[in-house]
């Protein structure tokens, strides 16, 4: 399979490429992304014959579908990795949470969030093609905390890669920082800056736009990759744990195969739900796919009123950081495929230029026959956090936001599948005050009180992580960035 341009191609480069160029160099024509240049037909008999099967199987076959470049070996060593989750059994664990409501926990990876479900495969897959071309990578990477633990710990001790991993310094939990500076390996870089998430991506881009920056990465034969949700070799793999998830739902006797189901994502960059999304196209019944935001709900609006509008808007940090975001970049891939590619280069450089575009009518219908929306304050998640933990399962406030989505919209008598991105570990001081009341923890304390208020234990993990020695104590100022990412390299 051809990978083609959500803009359409300048004739400059390719107008198809090949999965490897598309992840080895993920910027297309006109600042657009890749995709697949059609989606394969799963159909119902792919279903049928995978209901026993279990997630590397599936996700094998789902892959060969799409008839990538990829050596076979090499896409089993990748979903080897999922072996290294808590059960190598069931690495996506399907749980039961209320009347009609499941959840799929996709955090069961080495740094407990969603991240390691495309992370752990994709480090592999892309170390491999460097190696074979003989090529050396730079991967920059700004985060506001779950990404950057995750490309770390997927790219540490890689062959032919390195990574240089900027956050904002007091923006992100003590558990996400320690997650990063504790990483010691040749070939990472990580470095806090005073200032805060949306200060560390405008620092990458200046990085990326440098010309001084570029002409050293030559001198030093390093190309430079992206491992953030733009690279499709993340969206790959997100596309798979939909399928599984409704799998597990058929095996479970909630449902018969065939029924449809909705799909509940909480939302940031979008990379998760427009797996969803790729997933329902490829065969999956799906009833529609919510899509959960914060206050940062710029997402409800859009597919609310078809408007993606940025004019008023100022980023508003919530209890769930990881969706703190309002240019949503995977939006691009959905308007694409509905609208095609002169329509997404119009929208996208309204965007751009005028901070603010409009679907018409019959566009905004096309949109609302796949997706819904609603938004969760931070108050209205921790209730939920509270009923669901009074009712027996913990969950993180970004998994919380879901649970909005689903009260407004999910108004047929089907089955939900919401989607858990993260463990109660990363989140825990906003975990606490919704268990016990508690305001100010720190994680170490907050991980005690709500250890002891449900009876589970701090896992060794995410304990040891307070004893080791912090590796990477850079925290420096935006000034001075280039140099030190040139210096590590
Ligand atoms: C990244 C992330 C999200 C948002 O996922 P997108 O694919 O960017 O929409 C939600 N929750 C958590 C915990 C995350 O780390």
């Amino acid at each position: 399979m051809q990978f083609i341009e959500t803009r359409g191609n300048d004739g400059q480069r390719a107008a198809k490429v090949s999965f490897s160029e598309a992840i080895l160099n993920p910027m297309a024509s006109f600042g657009g992304l890749y995709v697949p240049e059609y989606l394969p037909d799963l159909g119902r008999a792919f279903l049928e014959d995978h209901l026993a099967a279990d997630y590397k199987t599936l996700a094998r076959d789902v892959l060969a579908a799409f008839e990538l470049d990829i050596d076979p070996d090499v896409i089993d060593e990748a979903l080897a990795l999922y072996d290294g989750f808590d059960d190598p059994a069931h690495p996506v664990p399907v749980t039961r949470v209320g009347d009609d409501v499941w959840v799929s926990e996709l955090y069961h990876g080495p740094t407990r969030a969603f991240k390691d479900m495309a992370l752990q495969p994709f480090g592999v897959v892309l170390s491999d093609l460097a190696q074979k071309r003989s090529e050396n990578y730079l991967i920059l990477a700004a985060t506001s905390g779950d990404t950057g633990p995750a490309t770390l710990e997927t790219f540490k001790n890689r062959a032919n890669v390195k990574v240089a991993c900027l956050y904002p310094d007091g923006g992100t939990s003590d558990v996400q920082r320690l997650q990063m500076v504790t990483e010691d390996a040749a070939n990472l870089k990580v470095i806090g800056i005073h200032g805060d998430f949306d200060d560390a991506q405008a620092a990458l881009k200046n990085l990326l736009n440098s010309a001084s920056f570029r002409a050293e990465l030559k001198k030093k034969n390093t190309l430079l990759s992206a491992a953030n949700s733009v690279n499709f070799g993340r969206i790959i793999f997100q596309q798979i744990y939909h399928i599984h998830s409704y799998l597990a739902l058929v095996r479970q006797g909630a449902i018969a195969l065939g029924d449809k189901v909705y799909l509940d994502v909480p939302s940031g960059n979008f990379g998760n739900a427009l797996g969803g999304y790729y997933a329902m196209k490829m065969g999956l019944p799906v009833e529609k796919i919510l899509i959960a935001s914060n206050r940062n709900n710029v997402l409800t609006d859009w597919i609310a009123t078809g408007r993606y509008d940025l004019r008023e808007r100022r980023v508003v940090g919530t209890t769930s950081p990881a969706m703190d975001i309002l240019k949503s970049s995977n939006v691009e891939r959905i308007l694409f495929d509905l609208f095609g590619a002169a329509r997404t280069r119009e929208l996208m450089e309204q965007l751009d230029n005028e901070r603010c575009y409009a679907l018409e009518a019959s566009e905004l219908d096309a949109l609302q026959a796949v997706f819904a929306a609603d938004y969760c304050d931070d108050d209205e998640g921790k209730r939920y956090i509270r009923e669901l933990f009074d009712r027996g399962y913990l969950m993180d406030p970004h998994t919380a936001t879901c649970f909005k989505a689903r009260a407004t919209h999910a108004d047929k008598p089907l089955q939900t599948i919401i989607y858990s991105t993260a463990e109660w570990t990363k989140f825990s001081p906003t975990i606490a005050n919704a268990l016990t009341g508690e305001t100010g923890s720190r994680d170490i304390d907050a991980l005690q009180s709500i250890s002891a208020e449900a009876g589970l234990p701090i896992p060794a993990r995410i304990q040891a992580l307070f004893d080791l020695p912090i590796a990477q104590p850079a925290v420096i100022d935006k000034a001075d960035i280039e140099s030190a990412v040139l210096a590590f390299l």
